[in-house]
């Protein structure tokens, strides 16, 4: 039976499309913003230590230990705090619960890819405001009515940061909407908005452990605002799906945030790689935006990205091209370890 006579009651969605997980051996995987080091090794051992009993019980929705770590670390108070299922579900939420007005969000035409799917998951309507020449987000087009602002600081995949004045204006501009700060990449190199979410009661900021705290496979992202966001926020969550974040997640999230100082090391160690590949592909010819996140945003002039691309792949290097308007002149590559970075500069001097 084939006749799907269903077919007009059943959802059609264009979903985003991630990054490729390729199951090839021996690959330099660089085109998912992974962090090259592993996790804390305080992560290791609690995971070691781990009693299975503790899975026979619902997770705790308080977070307790996560949250006191979290909370000394970005001076907010608890009920400031939502803890989710990686930032991409922390994100879906927000635009469920604050992104509920018959005026059209903002956000840049080039951004986060996922934002426009939620929009239209969501049935929010959007408007996408061209970034400068020199992929910039010009603030004061920001300034007009909307039903929320959603940016990306810093900027993916263009790597930009936008200074926190800038941010801070766009949050003051807009006091009776939403402003959703992603800063996915914020711990390489830029500020957080954090600091204003006391000031602003319109200001939420997303975060990650998939990227600075090396921990994407075990899925944490967290929303810091004030506390009657935070309250809708959990209130839209309760409404799906209670227990988001398992116990074993939330076990090794609390010991990773624990360890600053492997976490700063980490990040320097990143930037301080950023910095010498960005040097290395000048030598070659290549421009490249400038960087705070922990990729850089390429491009050569003399070279076609998707050759390149492909050139790389069939070296077992794996980058990010994205077939769009404006940005297919570029590659995308998560930094990765000082050895990794190496061998892609080498692949590129011998193509180039
Ligand atoms: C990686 C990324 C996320 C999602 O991270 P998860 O916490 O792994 O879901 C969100 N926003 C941006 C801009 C990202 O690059």
């Amino acid at each position: 039976m084939n006749n799907r006579k269903w077919a007009d009651k059943i959802r059609k969605i264009e979903p985003y499309v991630p990054g490729e997980q390729p199951q090839m051996k021996d690959i330099i995987k660089l085109n998912t913003n992974e962090n090259p080091y592993p996790p804390s090794p305080r992560v290791k051992k609690v995971m070691k230590e781990f009693s299975t009993d503790k899975l026979r019980l619902y997770p705790s929705f308080k977070f307790e230990e996560l949250k006191n770590v979290l909370c000394a670390a970005y001076g907010i108070n608890k009920d400031e705090l939502y803890i989710g299922n990686g930032s991409d579900e922390v994100l879906a939420l927000c635009f469920a619960a604050f992104f509920n007005s018959d005026k059209p969000i903002l956000m840049a035409d080039i951004t986060y890819s996922f934002y426009d799917v939620w929009s239209e998951f969501f049935n929010v309507k959007y408007e996408k405001i061209p970034l400068n020449d020199k992929f910039e987000i010009n603030r004061v087009d920001y300034y007009k009515e909307n039903g929320g602002v959603i940016i990306a600081n810093p900027n993916a995949p263009t790597s930009i940061y936008m200074g926190l004045d800038d941010i801070e204006d766009i949050v003051k501009h807009n006091e009776s909407s939403i402003v959703i700060v992603d800063e996915a990449y914020i711990d390489f190199g830029g500020e957080s908005a954090v600091g204003l979410i006391k000031k602003y009661d319109n200001l939420v900021v997303v975060q990650t452990f998939s990227k600075s705290r090396s921990l994407a496979g075990i899925r944490i992202g967290y929303a810091m605002a004030d506390k009657a966001l935070i309250d809708v926020l959990e209130a839209v969550k309760n409404s799906f799906n209670s227990y988001t974040v398992s116990v074993f997640s939330q076990t090794a999230a609390a010991e990773c945030a624990a360890d600053i100082e492997y976490f700063d090391e980490c990040r320097k160690k990143i930037m301080k790689t950023r910095e010498w590949t960005i040097g290395e592909l000048d030598k070659l010819g290549f421009k490249t935006l400038p960087s705070m996140t922990n990729f850089i945003f390429t491009k050569n002039n003399n070279i076609e990205a998707k050759k390149l691309f492909e050139y790389l792949r069939s070296k077992k290097i794996i980058v990010r091209y994205f077939d769009k308007k404006r940005i297919n002149e570029y590659l995308r590559i998560t930094i990765g370890t000082d050895e990794e970075m190496e061998k892609l500069i080498e692949a590129i001097k011998e193509y180039s």
